[in-house]
């Protein structure tokens, strides 16, 4: 028997931004640009900039459906404009992570095989020394101001975004999509091989910004601003641009000013009530704050996730600032949103904490499972490790394969039975919370046991003398694997003897789990979106460019 319902209504991303416009059409957006002025907007403005754009892609630069149309942007009114454009107008948004080595750039455009590039004029240097490479690019749109004389032997046509603008209609109208059609695509930022595209449906997008918006998610409501410091290029800013189209919430873009300095300045100023990032952003926000203080007090919750949220983190935010943090998981496979950690009601805030530091609950769009390490899967107990797998109508099913080329599911990434290997390991707790432990390839195999490496970063970086810890396995002749720590020392903090940090860390983790190799480093190297980057330490380890002491 069939519903009598309207199933035929697709799930569209024209849909979202149709309500967004009209419903919501004097929410702002807000970009800051660094002078006394930011430049300010809302979304009916920005609605009908996007129907000007279909028209200027369609009509001047004969963007068919499915083409692909990448953006090399910072955070900003103009990038939401082509967020709503490109995948209404049926073609495929691909955003570019600008902080990828150039051969990546180079990889992911030509796999992808985009057409069009709308750049910020700012990153024209950054640009223009690939073009030779980009073998499909017919045409550079040059959003904002910038120095277009490194284009000048670029074989591809140049165009002023504003100019191509200029003069066409404000509305647009939307092919009615198949709600499965691609709409927006990125890579993951390869961390291990070549990115791999992940390629989101309307439907995943629409179903997606839905979850965004539930309470026992972000929660945001018309009287919210919110700061998507997470770049639009690293999984959509987490849905934020699409689902505050929904429900009208304000949004306050902070283009290329990234640095903690101009982030305390602008919640200062315009006085945001939310924001997301990844942890590193955040811990530079408080030493931002602690050397000048600015009031931050408009913000009522952060959300943090991309990487584990050192619980000192999450409480120095709410002692010193009174700002709450939602720690949350999730990949560029999982649309991302794939756990948040609200804790469960009737508890005191103490009581709270132990709910708070995990990677949290899984909607009821994402099911879960632990493939434990001897086959089979693990019982949710709190105590059994396993990686973690997910599926679901936001979940990835396969990588882009190519054009003209079937999609790939390599073994490694999904299961026979189609869930995702988030390559993730954790455990769950009975009423469903996600605790990680690491990543399966940073998992340190000593004497046949497990040792967390993030557990003994979290418990390093608790001490107040330490800013940032990484911890690898290194091969040790009598037990396999072992951990090696690299500390980095807080600014203006002697370095302690490494003796002081062991005893330290034996108050909270067992003994034979303390690491015997140290190592000071100037700082952690991190990875394009701001993750701990293990591979160059192990990396440096194996070349013998670390100053490694050895206890005991
Ligand atoms: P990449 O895999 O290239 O780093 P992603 O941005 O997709 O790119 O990263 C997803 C990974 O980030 C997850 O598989 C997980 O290892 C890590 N991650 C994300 N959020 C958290 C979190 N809250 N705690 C621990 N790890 C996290």
């Amino acid at each position: 028997m069939l519903s009598t319902m309207q199933d035929d209504v697709p799930l569209t991303i024209s849909r979202i931004l149709r309500h967004g416009m009209t419903v919501h059409g004097d929410a702002r957006i807000t970009t800051w640009t660094g002078e006394a002025e930011p430049h300010r907007t809302t979304f009916r403005a920005t609605g009908e900039r996007a129907a000007q754009l279909a028209h200027a892609l369609r009509d001047a630069l004969g963007v068919r459906p499915e083409d692909r149309i990448a953006t090399l942007m910072w955070n900003n009114s103009q990038h939401v404009e082509a967020y709503f454009a490109i995948p209404s107008m049926g073609s495929v948004l691909h955003t570019l992570n600008l902080r990828l080595p150039a051969e990546q750039l180079v990889f992911i455009v030509n796999h992808a095989a985009d057409r069009v590039i709308l750049v910020n004029g700012t990153l024209l240097p950054l640009l223009a020394p690939l073009l030779p490479r980009l073998e499909t690019v017919e045409h550079i749109v040059v959003v904002g101001p910038g120095d277009t004389s490194v284009l000048a032997d670029c074989a591809a046509q140049v165009h002023d975004y504003e100019e191509l603008l200029a003069g066409r209609p404000t509305a647009y109208d939307w092919p009615e999509l198949d709600e499965r059609t691609a709409a927006a695509m990125c890579y993951t930022s390869g961390t291990t091989g070549d990115p791999k595209g992940v390629v989101y449906s309307h439907r995943s997008v629409y179903l997606h910004s839905m979850q965004v918006n539930m309470a026992e998610s972000m929660g945001l409501t018309t009287a919210d601003t919110t700061l998507p410091v997470v770049p639009m290029f690293h999984v959509n800013a987490w849905g934020l641009p699409h689902a505050v189209f929904m429900t009208g919430v304000s949004m306050l873009m902070p283009d290329r000013f990234l640095q903690p300095g101009p982030i305390a300045e602008m919640i200062a100023a315009e006085r945001p009530t939310h924001a997301a990032a990844v942890p590193v952003i955040w811990q530079g926000l408080l030493d931002e704050l602690a050397a000048t203080p600015r009031d931050i007090s408009s913000l009522k919750t952060v959300t943090i996730g991309g990487s584990a949220c050192p619980r000192s983190m999450m409480r120095a935010f709410e002692d010193l600032h009174g700002v709450r943090v939602c720690h949350a998981w999730g990949m560029t496979e999982t649309s991302p949103l794939g756990s948040l950690a609200h804790p469960p009601g009737g508890l005191t805030p103490e009581e709270e904490w132990p709910y708070r530091v995990t990677q949290g609950r899984f909607p009821a769009g994402v099911e879960a499972r632990l493939a434990a390490p001897g086959g089979g899967f693990a019982p949710w107990d709190g105590s059994s490790p396993g990686e973690l797998e997910v599926r679901g109508p936001w979940i990835a099913d396969a990588y882009f394969g190519g054009v003209g080329k079937p999609p790939l599911r390599p073994e490694e990434k999904f299961s026979p039975d189609g869930w995702l290997r988030t390559g993730d390991v954790g455990v769950i707790s009975p009423d469903g919370y996600l605790t990680l432990t690491d990543r399966a390839k940073d998992v340190i195999k000593s004497g046949g046991e497990w040792i967390s490496s993030v557990e003994l970063e979290n418990a390093l970086m608790a001490h107040e003398s330490v800013a940032e810890a990484a911890v690898v396995a290194v091969s040790d002749e009598k037990w396999g694997e072992r951990p090696l720590a690299g500390v980095v020392f807080r600014e203006g903090c002697e370095p302690l003897p490494y003796e002081e940090l062991c005893t330290f860390l034996g108050t909270t983790i067992a003994r034979w789990q303390l690491p015997e190799r140290w190592v000071t480093l100037d700082a952690v190297p991190k990875t394009s979106v701001g993750k701990f980057d293990k591979k160059v330490l192990r990396r440096q380890y194996a070349a013998g460019e670390l100053e490694v002491t050895k206890l005991r």
